[in-house]
């Protein structure tokens, strides 16, 4: 019955715990919590901040603990009955907290890490999507999520957790991420894009990905590559976010050189 919405509730308390602590609560925070099903985490957390704003999908879960809330007068707390991929998040300084729903977790991340302000950010997610969040140039796990994860954030393994501590029990291990704000600037409007195509031909060179992104002669091509200190032969998983951005503003540069004649 849990399973439409990828219900897996954390039932030990010692990790709950763990996850708050390494949120690092202050009384000044304001949360926003995604999922917080039947509570665990934000019951733990609410005595600890300013307020707490909890998205959950689920009207059930949405209504039980709405009732806890409000049977026990607390009301530095907002429950949102939504689809958190649907909720327009109001642009307030806050921290975000999670045992994501794992079917969407990525989808979360990627609406999660653009917005200007935020500080920190906890997650829990399966432990093999933890690993491509962080995995760097050169590691088989990395990817666009990875290259889109270090534009705009610092991030932090913390620890492992068992299949054990969830109820029902999920089959897969599960890891809890700490992200830190890098307060990027707003990206070149194609530098995701751009990283999308390369990783989706990624066995290619990156000459190959970069003439069939902008229909750029491939002797131009070489040039812009070896403007950004690239060998024209490497493969997209060898690119850092940089060497993406880089190749990103040439691309743009050429265009416009281009234009002018
Ligand atoms: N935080 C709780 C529940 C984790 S399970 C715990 O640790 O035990 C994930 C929760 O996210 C569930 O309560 C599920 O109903 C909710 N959820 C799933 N998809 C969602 C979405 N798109 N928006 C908001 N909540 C969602």
């Amino acid at each position: 019955m849990w399973q439409k919405y990828g219900q897996i509730f954390l039932i030990d308390n010692n990790i709950s715990a763990k996850i708050v602590k390494a949120t690092d609560l202050d009384l000044m925070d304001n949360i926003l919590e995604i999922g917080p099903g039947r509570g665990i985490l934000t019951k733990l957390m609410v005595s600890s901040v300013n307020f707490l704003t909890a998205i959950e999908i689920d009207k059930t879960l949405f209504q039980q603990l709405s009732d806890y809330f409000f049977l026990n007068k607390i009301t530095n707390i907002e429950l949102i009955n939504q689809d958190f991929l649907r909720y327009n998040i109001p642009d307030i300084k806050r921290k975000f907290v999670s045992n994501l729903p794992y079917s969407v977790g990525t989808a979360i991340i990627q609406k999660i890490l653009p917005l200007r302000n935020w500080t920190t950010a906890v997650f829990m997610l399966q432990k093999e999507v933890v690993e491509r969040l962080v995995a760097k140039p050169g590691n088989k796990c990395y990817g666009y999520i990875s290259a889109f994860t270090s534009y705009y954030a610092d991030t932090e393994v913390l620890f492992d957790v068992s299949p054990k501590c969830f109820n029902p029990v999920p089959k897969v291990t599960s890891s809890v991420i700490r992200f830190k704000n890098k307060k990027a600037n707003v990206p070149e409007p194609a530098l995701f894009e751009f990283v999308k195509h390369t990783f989706s031909m990624r066995r290619k060179t990156i000459l190959n990905c970069v003439s069939s992104f902008c229909d750029i002669p491939k002797d131009m091509v070489s040039d812009i590559l070896k403007s950004c200190g690239l060998n024209a032969f490497l493969r997209p998983d060898s690119l850092s976010i940089l060497d993406f951005l880089n190749l990103t503003k040439e691309i743009k540069n050429y265009r416009i050189y281009r234009a002018g004649f």
